[in-house]
């Protein structure tokens, strides 16, 4: 039995299903299923990045990096390629579907028989019998299943069906979790920053120094506070105080006001739109480089290193996945399966672990699935 048809639980159907097991139930409240994929990278799916390193993940890095060398990104690649599927990188490393996402629903789906779901149930409670069956209770049914697993993701993008009820039920079953907060996800601004407000709509290549992270990409200045993939992947990092935008972050100040004559406005390599603006927020008026005092030069270092305090985030809503999660310490990472109970596996979004924005989840939520597919063949086609 699997609890969820996303990610993780479609690709540990298609695998199971390849192997020739029968006797599979997938149960998602969504009358589709895939539907975190089917929205996912702009309709096009960032499905895996080239280079995936436990240090683009926020979790307990050798349970991680177990999972994550089991099943990699040129297998996953190969696995869609053997079904038509040929993503291609678009930059930094990020591999996106041709066409749209719907190719890798369809490529997961394939080997799955439709008889396998059971669409429209809302999963609410879970219980283990004397006997050792899982008791599953949906809105509709009741089930009962000698294996379990759960897939059901994050509360993120609830609008598409992400819920929190993975870690209830993992509570109910004894395991501990830490509380899923949204990330991955843009900024509120504090008072001071209102101004950014007032750009929505402009991007600038940026890099984002947060704790000992750096995170380099674009920041799209948006009517509620910044976003883009800079500010995405930061909020994976951020939980409150202080972060420093760098806005000139491919030469160091030197090297950008090297032209002593042109204007400090002229030299900053951003919108002049946006050049106002920075210069507005440091308190320095538009002038010749050469006649930058030492105080100026003092200002324009700050916009290497611009402070800011986040208000807060966009909320679940627009956040593109959680963090917190079921505590890895009670999973093994050569199974996924459940320290505390035998046949009861974790897989993908659900788990204590999240990654960087660029494909890395959707490679954790595949990998997570094939890891545990690989254990529960042995069990079920003995
Ligand atoms: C807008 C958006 C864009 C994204 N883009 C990317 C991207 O391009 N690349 C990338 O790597 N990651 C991306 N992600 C993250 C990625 O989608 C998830 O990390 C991944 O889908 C997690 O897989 P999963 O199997 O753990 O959970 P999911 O794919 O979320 O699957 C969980 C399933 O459980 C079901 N479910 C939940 N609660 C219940 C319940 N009570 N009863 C029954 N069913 C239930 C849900 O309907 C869902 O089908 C994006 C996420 C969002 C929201």
């Amino acid at each position: 039995m699997i609890l969820g048809a996303g990610a993780s639980g479609l690709m540990l159907a298609s695998h199971l299903c390849e192997k020739g097991v029968r006797d599979l139930c997938i149960i998602d409240h969504n009358p589709r299923i895939g539907m975190k994929i089917k929205v996912s990278g702009g309709g096009k799916c960032n499905v895996t990045n080239e280079k995936v390193d436990t240090d683009n993940y926020l979790g307990e890095e050798n349970f991680v990096k177990a999972v994550l060398d089991r099943y990699s990104p040129s297998e996953l690649l190969k696995f869609l390629n053997e079904r038509g599927v040929v993503p291609k990188i678009r930059s930094l490393g990020q591999y996106f579907c041709k066409k749209s996402a719907d190719e890798v629903i369809n490529a997961l789906e394939k080997d799955i028989p439709s008889e396998a779901y059971k669409l429209s149930h809302k999963i609410e409670e879970i219980k283990k019998d004397e006997d050792g069956l899982f008791l599953i209770k949906t809105d509709k049914t009741e089930i009962s299943a000698k294996y379990l697993v759960l897939a059901t993701g994050s509360p993120a993008y609830p609008q598409v069906g992400g819920s929190d009820i993975g870690l209830k039920l993992a509570k109910d079953l004894g395991h501990s979790s830490s509380v899923f907060t949204p990330v991955l996800v843009g900024w509120t601004v504090q008072k001071d920053q209102f101004w950014m407000k007032e750009l929505s709509g402009i991007s600038t290549y940026v890099s984002i120094d947060v704790g000992h992270k750096k995170l380099y990409g674009d920041l799209l200045f948006a009517h509620k506070g910044i976003s883009g993939p800079a500010v995405l992947s930061a909020s994976l990092y951020w939980k409150k105080g202080l972060v420093k935008i760098d806005f000139l972050p491919k030469q160091s100040l030197k090297e950008t006001f090297k032209q002593k004559k042109k204007q400090v406005s002229t030299q900053m390599q951003v919108s002049k739109r946006l050049s106002k603006f920075l210069l507005e927020s440091i308190k320095l008026k538009d002038k010749s480089i050469q006649d930058l005092s030492s105080e100026d030069w003092d200002k324009l270092a700050l916009l290497k290193a611009y402070p800011m305090s986040p208000a807060g985030n966009f909320g679940l809503k627009k956040a593109e996945a959680c963090r917190g999660g079921i505590n890895t310490d009670e999973v093994d990472a050569k199974t996924m399966q459940s320290k505390l109970h035998e046949n009861l596996y974790f897989l993908g979004e659900v788990l204590d672990v999240t990654g960087e924005l660029g494909g890395y989840n959707f490679q954790w939520a595949f990998s997570s699935a094939v890891v545990c597919a690989k254990d529960l063949e042995t069990k079920l086609l003995k």
